[in-house]
């Protein structure tokens, strides 16, 4: 379960995120949608520890960050936020050094202090799941785009997320890769995890989403089934940006 409240990010002068208010259930998928500069990557960074509100709360799990909290402690939590939200961002972001198995043990080994042994039968199996398996020694630099982010998404997984947070994970392949990346990631949500996907894909939001959220300049301006915001959106902005995608 992830919750959300008054949560509000300002850089320097520019506020990003103003009053955002989420409930997401677990095995819920949802789709976030906004037009660009409107605070989805920021929100994702957020939820993730990467970047710290300047007010409200983030519920994980039991995990709490909340700006009444004194600074260790937020720390803390920022801290036990990103290692319980995996997150696959849109240029892949591989260790170039490390073959794709080493690249997929080393989060649970060093922070997790997972036995070794243990991690590679995890990384092994993950590897698997995405269909990668004979390309364990290999480094990512030998790899296609979309093998390199499906080893990105079984390297999040081998943290053993609450939630996956993808951020444009299809955006910077060439056509005929997404759909490998897609169907990796449509296989996780029939497993039944949790998910917030920033996609541009919108058939993947009509067929795999619960709930579609439409930000506009760092607002949340309105939610809804995919069959309803899809086919009947409320705000003018939401039109509009679907008109734009069309
Ligand atoms: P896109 O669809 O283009 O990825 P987005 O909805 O993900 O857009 P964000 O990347 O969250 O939008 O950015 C929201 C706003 O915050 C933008 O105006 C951006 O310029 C600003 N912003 C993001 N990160 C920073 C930063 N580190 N420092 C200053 N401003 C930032
Ligand atoms: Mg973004």
């Amino acid at each position: 379960m992830i919750e959300v409240n008054h949560l509000s990010k300002r850089f320097d002068a520019l506020t990003v995120l103003q009053d955002i208010n989420l409930r997401i259930n677990q095995q819920e998928i949802v789709v976030l949608l906004g037009p660009s500069g409107s605070g989805k990557s920021t929100l994702l960074r957020c939820l993730n520890g990467l970047e710290e509100p300047n007010a409200g709360s983030i519920r994980v799990d039991n995990i709490l960050w909340d700006d009444s909290m004194n600074a260790p402690t937020r720390k803390k939590a920022i801290r036990e936020l990103r290692n319980l939200t995996g997150m696959v961002f849109q240029s892949f972001n591989l260790f170039p050094h490390l073959t794709v198995l080493e690249n997929v043990i080393t989060a649970p080994v060093t922070v997790k202090n997972m036995p070794k042994e243990q991690a590679i039968e995890l990384a092994e199996s993950l590897l698997d799941k995405v269909g990668l398996a004979e390309k364990k020694h290999e480094y990512p630099s030998r790899l296609s785009g979309g093998q390199q982010q499906r080893v990105a998404i079984a390297r999040a997984l081998a943290m053993q997320p609450q939630i996956m947070l993808f951020d444009e994970p299809t955006s910077a392949l060439d056509p005929e890769l997404t759909g490998e990346v897609l169907s990796v990631m449509r296989q996780l949500a029939n497993e039944g995890m949790t998910m917030i996907v920033v996609t541009h894909e919108m058939k993947f939001a009509q067929e795999v989403a619960n709930r579609v959220i439409f930000m506009s300049e760092g607002v949340i301006q309105e939610e809804g089934a995919p069959e309803q915001f899809f086919v009947q959106p409320q705000t003018e902005r939401a039109r509009k940006f679907l008109r734009q995608m069309a």
